[in-house]
Parts: structure tokens; C-alpha cells; sequence
């Protein structure tokens, strides 16, 4: 057939109308789940400009170097095609002021980026992600909500055999000791380095650990590993965030040489992977991947607050629903809190989150909050029918109350029975 005159732009693709069942699918799961763990949609423009991007991600990252579109307006202004969701919502939640609301701030997007990347299957120049953020809130128990969150959604889609991958990358108290001994060692090894990570060596030496040449495999597995360098503090909270993700039951490994290629992330970095594998030349592509951002927003020009988010490509998650998915739904109704006091509380209101999530009830939580007024003022605020309250006492017995919002009644009851109670309490309305 001869070539019409006309085609796509390279990299980029059509949606046709016999595959939006599967992207409606993705859509779908993202706001019944983004609805049960109260996240807001933010919708920002798709031209930002360039400066947002190479002081956000780095000027060092391939991202911004090679691969961000850049257009330069009539009026002579520099912009750029989004590559990416957390800088512009960074630099929303500065330009709205979020920082005033109630912390802390929970968004989700759903949205078309661009990146000049060499186009090969499951990488395209325009192609759609989904990303959730929270923002103002440092407690490591978000880290593993993050992550859980997108675990679930997965499993909604019904996808099998997903695994994550999770490191710590410290920050700008051990990094740079930890930067200055992988130089060394890079130095020591340049003979065994592809060219591109020898000029990484100088600008950005954490990058060659994401370089995907097979060169530079034995060297990047020799490499000293920053896990054995963080800080007291940032070991603390890599340690707590494990914890959570054990408590849940969430199927992780230890990376220690998982960086991401973006230059903002700071502590608890990780990818998801599927084991029916989203190959491209026999290298595996992450479905997504995300981490904490804690000097972000600060660099942006906001204040000193702490973000951790993520970001999943769904033309490879529709790859695979393709292959091994499920196209039915479930829908959700009733609204609950979950309120907790101390530290074996909180891990016990996060399982019980995913418990409620499988039946699909939904849920709120302020889990980095430890004050049960302040809590139960959100609760009251959200409209919640019911509070779950997990105290110090409740966990160490292996109970829970539960407290009716509108009449104030309160019940104990067994933690492994409140599932069941609340479903009973929301059949009798
Ligand atoms: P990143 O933040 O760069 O790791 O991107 C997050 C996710 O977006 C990746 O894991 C992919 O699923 C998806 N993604 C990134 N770049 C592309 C691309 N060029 N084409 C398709 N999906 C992509």
C-alpha cells in the first residue's frame, strides 16, 4: 500500500476506538482508587515553562538534556512540553497556595507527556501517565501508602506477578559522601564504562547506576551501595518505611542501586516491574516508578515542605491488561475514617486500609497526624459515617472502636471483625 501523505508524528500514537476500552479501563481504576484515598485531580497545562523543568528535574538528566520538546513563544518565552507530572504540580501547589489548606495535600493527574526518546515498543514521544503526589507530609508511613496505592490499583486491574523495587537514596546530609566514594570508585573503573557514563562520571555520577549497557553492568554491581552510607536519620525512616510494607504484605525488594533518572528525589525511591516482562531490545521497562521529593518545593520557591509521589506510563500497563488482565468492574460506596494513635496503630490502620479496599469501602485517613481531635475533625469534615479508632490501648489489645460520626455512639470490637461490622452497619442504613 503506498504511504499516505499524512502520518502520525514519529513516536506518537493513535488511540482507536476499538482500544479505548482498555485506556478507559486504566482511567477508571485511577479515580475509584484515587476517590477511596481522597486524592484531588489536578489538571495543569501542557506547555509550563522550560526553567520549571530543568531547575526541578536537573539540567544534568537526560530528561531535560535530551529529551524535554522546547518552543519558544512570539513573545519570546521559553516553554516546554511537559516530560514529566510532579514539577508542575509542585509548582501549582506553591502558585495556589495549597500550602494553606489542610495537610497534608493529596493530588492525583491523568495526563498526556512528551520526551524525544528514541521511539521503540512500550517508548513513545507522546505518551500518558498517571501520577499521585502527596505534599506536606513527612511521616514514612506516606512512602508506603504511596506505594500500596499503586500496588492496589494494579491488582484492581487484575495484573499478576508485579513486583517493586525500593531503595533509599539518602539526602543532602549522607549523599554527598556517598557521592564522592562512587566517584572514586567510577574513576577507578572508567576503563570498563560505556562513553556516556564516563562524561556521567563528572556531571551526575549517580546516573551511571541507571545506565542500562551491558558494559557497565559488573561495574555498577561492584559499586558501593548507598544504603550502607545514609544517615542515622534518613536509615530511620528507610527502616520504618520497610516496616509498613511488611505489615501489609507488599512483595518488595531491596535495589540498592536504584536511583531513577530524575535529579529531585530524595530517601525512598522505587520502580514496579511485571514478570510478564514490557521489553524493549530485551531490556525490561519499569511500569513506574516514583520516590520522596523533600527539597522540591522549597527549590521551586515554595516553603520547607516534603512530597513523595509516583508515575505510571499506562500505554505499558494497557500492554499488558492486553495480555493478562481483566476488563470487568467493581464499584464502591460508604465513607469511613480510620484515626490512630502511636506507631503499632498506624500500622494496623494501614492493613486495615487495604482491607477495606478490597471490599471496596471507602476510606480517609490523616495517618501522619497523631492528635485524635485533629483527627476526628477531618473525619467530621469528610462527611464520614464511621471512625475506626485505633489507640495506643486498642492495638496493644487487638481491638478497635468504632465510633458512629453522627451520634456519637461508640463500640470495641475485635480488630479482625471491624471490616465485617462496618459492612453489617452499612447494610442496615
Ligand atoms: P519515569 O518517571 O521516567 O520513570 O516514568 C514513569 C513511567 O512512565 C515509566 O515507568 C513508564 O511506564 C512511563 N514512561 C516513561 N517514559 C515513557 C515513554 N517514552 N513512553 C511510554 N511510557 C513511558
Amino acid at each position: 500500500m503506498k504511504k499516505p501523505k499524512f502520518q502520525k508524528p514519529l513516536g506518537m500514537h493513535d488511540i482507536l476506538p476499538y482500544e479505548q476500552k482498555y485506556f478507559r479501563k486504566v482511567y477508571d481504576a485511577v479515580q475509584d482508587i484515587a476517590e477511596f484515598y481522597s486524592f484531588g485531580k489536578i489538571d495543569t497545562p501542557v506547555l509550563e515553562s522550560a526553567e520549571l523543568f530543568s531547575k526541578g528535574i536537573g539540567l544534568g538528566t537526560d530528561i531535560v538534556q535530551k529529551e524535554m520538546y522546547h518552543l519558544k513563544t512570539k513573545g519570546g518565552d521559553a516553554l516546554a512540553l511537559r516530560p514529566e507530572g510532579t514539577a508542575p504540580i509542585v509548582r501549582a501547589y506553591i502558585e495556589h497556595g495549597m500550602i494553606n489548606r489542610p495537610q497534608p495535600v493529596k493530588l492525583y493527574y491523568y495526563s498526556p507527556f512528551f520526551r524525544h526518546e528514541r521511539p521503540q515498543a512500550g517508548r513513545y514521544r507522546q505518551f500518558w501517565q498517571f501520577g499521585f503526589e502527596i505534599l506536606g507530609e513527612e511521616n514514612p508511613i506516606v512512602d508506603a501508602q504511596i506505594i500500596q496505592i499503586f500496588y492496589g490499583l494494579l491488582m484492581d486491574l487484575g495484573l499478576k506477578n508485579i513486583s517493586i523495587e525500593i531503595n533509599s537514596i539518602g539526602d543532602k546530609e549522607c549523599r554527598p559522601a556517598y557521592r564522592r566514594s562512587l566517584v572514586r570508585y567510577l574513576k577507578s573503573n572508567a576503563e570498563s564504562l560505556c562513553a556516556n557514563c564516563k562524561k556521567r562520571t563528572k556531571e551526575n555520577p549517580l546516573r551511571v547506576l541507571d545506565c542500562k549497557e551491558e558494559k557497565c553492568r559488573p561495574v555498577i554491581n561492584g559499586a558501593p551501595q548507598m544504603i550502607d552510607s545514609l544517615c542515622p536519620e534518613c536509615k530511620e525512616h528507610f527502616k520504618k518505611v520497610l516496616e509498613y510494607l511488611d505489615e501489609i504484605e507488599l512483595p518488595y525488594t531491596l535495589e540498592p542501586h536504584l536511583v531513577r533518572g530524575l535529579d529531585y528525589y530524595t530517601r525512598t525511591v522505587f520502580e514496579f516491574f511485571s514478570s510478564e516482562e514490557v521489553t524493549e531490545n530485551k531490556k525490561r521497562l519499569a511500569l513506574g516508578g516514583g520516590g520522596r521529593y523533600d527539597y522540591l518545593i522549597r527549590q521551586l520557591g515554595g516553603r520547607d515542605v516534603t512530597g513523595i509521589g509516583g508515575a505510571f506510563g499506562v500505554e505499558r500497563i494497557v500492554q499488558l491488561i492486553k495480555k493478562e488482565g481483566d476488563l470487568s468492574s467493581k464499584r464502591k460506596k460508604t465513607k469511613i475514617f480510620l484515626a490512630q494513635l502511636g506507631d503499632l496503630a498506624k500500622r494496623k490502620s494501614l492493613r486495615l486500609a487495604e482491607e477495606f479496599r478490597k471490599t471496596k469501602i471507602l476510606i480517609d485517613e490523616s495517618f501522619g497526624k497523631d492528635s485524635l481531635k485533629n483527627q476526628l475533625a477531618r473525619a467530621s469534615r469528610i462527611g464520614a459515617e464511621y471512625t475506626v479508632i485505633i489507640g495506643q490501648k486498642e492495638a496493644l489489645e487487638d481491638t478497635a472502636i468504632i465510633r458512629n460520626m453522627k451520634s456519637g455512639k461508640q463500640e470495641t470490637v475485635k480488630f479482625k471483625e471491624v471490616v465485617d461490622k462496618i459492612k453489617k452497619l452499612s447494610k442496615k442504613r
